[in-house]
Parts: C-alpha cells; structure tokens; sequence
C-alpha cells in the first residue's frame, strides 16, 4: 500500500458531494468500485476503520490510489457505478456471472408482422426480450406452446418478404399468412399482444381480456371467432392448471434467495407472475467477503441493468443501505412503481424461505463439483507424475483441410473450469501444407515467446509425435513444465464392403507422457480421464469455430466482392451481426439497415447485391 499519509491527503481534498470512487493497486488495475453520496466522508471511512465490512481490511492493504468521479445526483451514482464494474470486473466488487447459458424468445414489435423467435443472446436491441430458459428444450416447448395458440408468423423476414405464396405452416392452421394478406395489422397485432401477456406470465389477465373480445365476438353473431377465442381461452386455463405452485397473490415478484457460508455466496432468482412460480435463474457462486446488503444491492444492480422484466415487487433477505435509490432508479426504468419487500411472515416469507433453501441446494452442488474437480486433478498429479498440481491447464489443437484455413487454438483451465479470458487463437502462418507437426510448433513456438508465463501443465491434442514437437519447443525456448499428448480413442474401423470389424487398437483415449514409450490409460479414474476429455474437446471445438470462421470470411469476401463500399471491416461487422452468411443472406432490408453504421444507401446497395445473386443462383 502507499504512504498511507499521502492517500489520507488526497482524500481529504475530495468534494463532499455525490459520486463514485475507484480504488486502484500498484500496477493500476481498479480494484473496488464504490459509490457514496459524500465523496469525502465515505471514503476517510476507510482509514478510520469505521467501515467494517468483512473485505475492506484486505482492499486496504492493496489499495495504492484513490480516484473519484462527481455526480449530480445519488441515482447516476449508482448507474457510473454499475457500469465501472461491467468495465473493471474489480476484484473487491460483487460481479454476477451467469452459471450457464440461458435461452430468450424474443419479438420486436417495431415490424409491422413481429415473429416470436428463440435465442442465445439478448442484444442491446429495442426488441422484446422473454425468459431466460434454462434449455434450448424449454425456450422450444414454450415457443412452440405459444405459436399453436397465437399463430405468429416463424419464417425468417427475407423468406417473408419473398414468398408468391403462403408455405405449409398455413396449410396445417399454424400461420394466418401474413405474407400474402390473409390476416390485417390490427387482427396480427392482437395476436402479438396475446403472446406478450402470456410471456410476461400475465396469463390471468389475459384470459380475462379473451374471454370479453369472446362475449364480444359472439354478440356480433361472429362464432367462428368466438370459436377461436374459446379454444384459446381453453389452452391458457389447461396450462394454468398443471402449473402447479399457485401463491395467490397477483401481484409479478421476483424473490432474491441467498446463501452464504465462510466467503462464498450463492444467489438465485425466483420469478413469480400472477402469482405462478414461473422459473429461476441462479449464477457462478460469488468468492467474495462482503456483507449481504452489498450482494443484493449488486445483484438488484446488475441484473435489472439488463434487459430483463422489472416485475412490480421484488422481495429481497435484508434491507439495503441504498433501498431508496434503487427503487427509484428501477420505478423510472419500469416506468411504473416498483417495490422492495423484506419480509418477515405470511407467503411472502414462505416464498423468500423456498428461494434461499434452492440458493443453499445450489451451492451444495457447486460445492460438491468442486470437491470433484479438485480430487480429478490430484488424481491426474499422480497418476501423470506431474511436478505441480496442473490447476492451469492450457491445451492446444490444430484445425485445417488439406493445409487450407490452417489455424491453432490454445483453451485455459483454471482449477478444472474453463477459463475463457485466456482462450487464444492462432492463424497459421508459416504452413500452406497439412502437416499437424509444423503447424503445431509454429503455434506453441509463438504462444511461448509472446508470453512466457507458462501454466501447470501443456496438454497437445495427439500422440507422440505432438508430445515430441511441444518438448521440442519448450526446450529451444528454455521453459520447465509438464507436459503430455492426449490421442483419442481409436474407433472401431467396419469395412462397408465386406461387413467386418476390425479392432484398429485399444478403443479408449491415450496419454503419452516425456521418455515414456508405452501410453498411460486414465479409465479406471473416469473422473480425471473427463476432465482430460472436456479440455481437449474445448480446444478442438474452438479451433474448429475459427476455423469455420476464415472459411466463411473467404466466403463472404467471394459474395460481396463486387460492392466497393463493402471491405474487410464491414464485413466482419456484418458477420459478427448476423452471426453467419447464411443470415446475411436471409437478412430482410429492414435487418440490414439496422446495422451498426450502415446507412439505408449502403443496405440497399447489399440487399439488391444479394438478392440479384441468389436469383442469379436460382436460375443456374
Ligand atoms: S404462411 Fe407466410 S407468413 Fe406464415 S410462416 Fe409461412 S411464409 Fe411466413
């Protein structure tokens, strides 16, 4: 830590006014991000040892300098804040992570015909967001739920605006046909509400709204459409019905369970909708000694902060040193009141009782994966004759066809868990020949110059031949690690001719250590050989990702050739928009123009580009 003394002097010219400081250790990386609606006072408090959270001993004794930001007002104070953290990631702060991917449905109902479609990511779009989903399954189940009762258009917006006809979803009653007209704005636009309100778990007041456009229909002798209304009414009470936690309460509540035990934290969500619990999410437990009211108020923080539903309570384990500033701060992204509930009896309390009991099952299990993880890599110290216990991993494969697109892929494990800050890429320079080995060398060779640094243990995608090449190069450049070739199993091999298996050798994954000839086999330690297996995998599946990646690149370089406005750069930024050619292609004008910095000339220009390429395609 610095002169104390001085940092008490810069502190003391601090403003007392409203705003965010940043604490900062030796080599100025930003390790606490705090916000205080007087500067001044809030931060001499941590000199006084008046404040006495669990951590702020530790921060101390790395902080080396102390920044601050003015604000106007408490509530962008508590915005700066949520976002230095998104930047900095400091360690002292609470930083959710999500413990695995969620799904989304999502519409946007800027279109004139909106289609419900399932997704990965949420992008910083002003389309609805619906979820998250545990699984692809769930996102699946429930999209389709949805279509066969509010049958929303599911093509693609350029097969949309290209069809001469309405295509099979029409024919078997899953589609009113947009495209061609079969349905009017106003009638799809009801359509598209209905969605909504059963997606944001509103399903009772929507039954209630069907149920009157039903009475409604019907006194307009229109039956058929009083028909349709009743079948739907029906489908919405029967999922009611198997949903099978009913709370009573009407009111939309999110319910922050919590569990903590020595430094770690386990948070999750519960999501209640007219008083149906709906689902949770939960996050990567927190290693961290904060207090509680910190944690939630980080959580509350950071979760709302993204585009997620902001329901009308949420019930919280304690009251917030900052309760009055986050209400405001989420009653004006709501743009309703909000409220935050501490409660101590009743269902409130049940409900908050059942959230901390799966916060604490949570963390048992993340608990006891890591006890796994820790026996796997003690098993692979010994049973590999490691120096160290490998808790950083790196492995390395090579992905390439016949020499083309050749490119290394480098993936991090840290204490058993895929670390992927320290994922690298490599694009082979020095070969234009498939061989693995060269490849291999040239890779290593530049991963260990460049960085140095190496980890506990260098694991090669193959045999011995890749093992020899990795020794080779950690020689010449003088660096002292374990390393070992993992080969994959051996299949196999059936001759389709004559209909006989041959055994091509032993039929499980080999590991070749340095001056050993024969290969190590890990099944009898299933656990070690998986961890050994999901880090190879990872590699390979990164490799492979890059490798698609140039292939498409080339690809759309071939496609867009023609248009001079469009280069390199704008190409990769439409490929990192659409996510594939495929979707360029399929993309619809309005799609295009929404691209980061292209203008309506430019999207026009590749819209018709394309379109006159694949009618070209088409006619050939
Ligand atoms: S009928 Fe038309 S609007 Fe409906 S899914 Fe098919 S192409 Fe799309």
């Amino acid at each position: 830590m610095r002169e104390i003394n001085v940092l008490k002097d810069k502190v003391a010219s601090f403003p007392k006014s409203s705003g965010v400081y940043l604490m900062k250790d030796a080599t100025q990386k930003v390790i606490y991000v705090g916000k205080a609606n007087d500067l001044k006072s809030r931060v001499a408090s941590y000199f006084t040892g008046r404040d006495t959270r669990p951590m702020a001993p530790f921060l101390m004794a790395r902080v080396h300098d102390i920044e601050f930001m003015v604000t106007a007002t408490q509530k962008e104070a508590l915005i700066l804040e949520n976002n230095l953290i998104k930047r900095y990631h400091p360690r002292y702060n609470v930083t959710l992570r999500d413990d695995k991917t969620y799904y989304h449905l999502s519409l946007d109902p800027a279109e004139k015909f909106p289609r419900l479609q399932l997704v990965r990511k949420r992008l910083n779009d002003d389309a609805l967001y619906f979820g998250p989903y545990p699984s692809g399954m769930a996102a699946k189940e429930t999209l389709h739920f949805v279509q066969q009762i509010f049958p929303l258009r599911s093509c693609r917006n350029r097969n949309f605006q290209l069809r001469s006809r309405p295509c099979l979803e029409h024919q078997i009653g899953r589609c009113f046909a947009p495209c061609k007209g079969l349905i009017n704005e106003e009638t799809y636009r009801k359509l598209v509400q209905g969605a909504v309100s059963f997606l944001q778990g509103r399903s009772r007041k929507l039954i209630s709204e069907l149920k009157r456009q039903m009475d409604e229909a019907s006194n307009d002798l229109n039956y058929e459409e009083a028909a349709l209304l009743r079948d739907r009414i029906e489908a919405l009470e029967h999922v009611l019905e198997k949903q099978n936690v009913d709370w009573g309460d009407t009111t939309d509540q999110d319910v922050v369970g919590l569990y903590t035990q020595d430094d770690k934290c386990q948070l999750c969500i519960f999501f209640v909708r007219g008083g149906k619990l709906l689902g949770s999410k939960s996050f990567i437990p927190l290693k961290i000694r904060a207090d509680i009211s910190e944690i939630v108020s980080s959580c509350l923080t950071q979760y709302y902060d993204n585009k997620v539903i902001i329901p009308d309570e949420i019930i919280i384990p304690c009251h917030l040193t900052d309760e009055e500033v986050i209400i405001e701060w989420m009653t004006e992204k709501k743009k309703e009141k909000i409220a935050l509930t501490v409660p101590s009896t009743g269902t409130k309390n049940a409900l908050l009782d059942m959230a901390n009991a799966n916060a604490r099952s949570l963390w048992e299990a993340a608990n006891k994966k890591e006890e796994q993880k820790s026996t796997a890599l003690q098993i692979l110290q010994e049973k590999l004759l490691l120096t160290k216990l490998p808790r950083r991993m790196e492995c390395y494969d090579i992905s390439n066809i016949g020499g083309k697109h050749a490119v290394g892929s480098m993936v991090t494990f840290q204490d058993g868990e895929p670390d992927k800050n320290n994922y690298r890429r490599f694009r082979i320079k020095t070969m234009e020949e498939p061989d693995d080995y060269a490849m291999m060398y040239e890779m290593l060779s530049r991963r260990f110059t460049v960085e140095g640094n190496p980890p506990d243990l260098v694991v090669v995608d193959g045999g011995k031949g890749h093992l020899n090449i990795a020794l080779s190069v950690l020689k010449d450049l003088k660096i002292k690690t374990d390393v070992i070739g993992l080969a994959k199993e051996e299949r196999n091999i059936i001759s389709v001719r004559n209909r006989i298996k041959k055994k091509a050798g032993k039929s499980e994954d080999r590991v070749y250590l340095p001056g050993r000839k024969d290969a190590i086999y890990l099944s009898a330690w299933p656990q070690a050989l998986r961890l050994l297996q999901q880090l190879r995998d990872e590699a390979h599946r990164f490799a492979l990702s890059y490798h698609h990646q140039l292939k498409q690149n080339d690809y759309m370089s071939s496609i867009l050739d023609d248009i001079a406005d469009v280069g390199p750069t704008r190409r990769k930024i439409l490929l990192k928009h659409f996510g594939s050619v495929k979707r360029i292609k399929e993309a619809s004008l309005g799609e295009l123009q929404k691209v980061p910095g292209f203008g309506t000339s430019l999207a026009k220009k590749i819209y018709s580009h394309l379109k006159s390429k694949s009618e070209h395609h088409d006619l050939i």
